[in-house]
């Protein structure tokens, strides 16, 4: 296929695995309640085959796509442009090719911080806990602190890993960094960022400080499935509110529609509609 030739919207998702992913679900919505014409498929692709895969895109007409594991900093260098933010972060999630530039955009971190919002979750001035130091943590580290948070403490097993945060904490916002848990502390939002709680560990809790934890805390998990990890179940008898994956992982998508088909969309309406379209992960 030639740029010429192809006058489809062709967007999708990259990642490996990818089968299970409920990015052409939220896309397929969008465009419909808008009556855009677009496919939106699903690439797995390997990390051997990514640099291969985009040369190949490149040359076609397709115009965007969501980015997942494993190839979220690896893509970067795939692309003529990264906005600023995803480049701190270290991360992209999507994708959009405008007139054969193709530019980068992390839209989790907003997406996560977002999401919170719209549960009612204040942000600003609060006391936050993060529970892992991956690629996920380092974005919404990053927008918890442009968000206002008065202060952010991490603790998780690799200590390099939560350096490399605190310092982009630091260096791009006013809050307070802490590399490691106070457990006399009052945490207002603590936040598990690992995949424990999730196949195959979803016995797993990875908060091993539950006695922290009480009916003024919010917990959240970025995990969706399952809707309850063991974590926020355990958290729930403690009467903390508790917040799983999906409203991020809704409005990750509601932003990255956004990019790839330049329109500003009632955030909060579709934020509603997607969360009861995906009712089997909804809390
Ligand atoms: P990642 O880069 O691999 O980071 C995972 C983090 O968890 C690392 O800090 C890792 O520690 C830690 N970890 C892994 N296994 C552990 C264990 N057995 N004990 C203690 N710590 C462990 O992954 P990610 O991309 O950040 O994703 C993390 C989670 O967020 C996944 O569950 C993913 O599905 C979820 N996520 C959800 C959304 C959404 O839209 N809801 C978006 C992105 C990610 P080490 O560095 O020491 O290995």
């Amino acid at each position: 296929m030639t740029k010429t030739e192809n006058k489809s919207k062709l967007f999708g998702i990259i990642g490996t695995p990818v089968e299970h992913s409920l990015s052409p679900k939220m896309h397929a919505f969008m465009a419909k309640s808008l009556d855009i014409d677009m496919s939106y498929e699903l690439f797995d692709v390997k990390p051997e085959k990514l640099h291969t895969t985009m040369e190949n895109f490149k040359k076609t007409s397709a115009c965007g796509f969501n980015i997942t594991a494993p190839h979220k900093i690896e893509i970067i260098k795939e692309l003529d442009e990264v906005l600023d933010d995803a480049l701190c972060m270290n991360s992209v999630n999507t994708i959009v090719n405008r007139n054969g530039k193709w530019t980068g955009y992390n839209t989790d971190g907003d997406g996560f911080c977002i999401s919170l919002l719209f549960e009612n979750c204040e942000i600003k001035d609060k006391n936050i806990l993060i529970i892992g130091a991956g690629g996920a943590a380092r974005g919404v580290c990053y927008k918890l602190a442009e968000y206002g948070a008065k202060s952010i403490s991490i603790t998780a097993r690799t200590k390099e890993k939560i350096h490399i945060i605190g310092e982009m904490v630091k260096k791009y916002s006013d809050a307070e960094f802490y590399p490691e848990i106070d457990k006399t502390k009052k945490y207002d939002i603590i936040i598990n960022t690992t995949p424990l709680g999730m196949h195959p560990n979803e016995d797993k809790n990875p908060c091993d400080f539950m006695d922290i934890i009480n009916e003024s805390t919010v917990c959240c998990d970025l995990i969706y499935n399952p809707c309850k990890t063991v974590f926020l179940k355990e958290s729930e008898k403690k009467n903390a509110k508790i917040i799983n994956g999906l409203g991020m992982l809704v409005m990750q998508g509601i932003l990255a529609f956004e990019k790839f088909h330049n329109v500003q969309l009632d955030r909060k309406k579709y934020y509603e509609e997607l969360n009861c379209l995906l009712a089997d992960y909804k809390i």
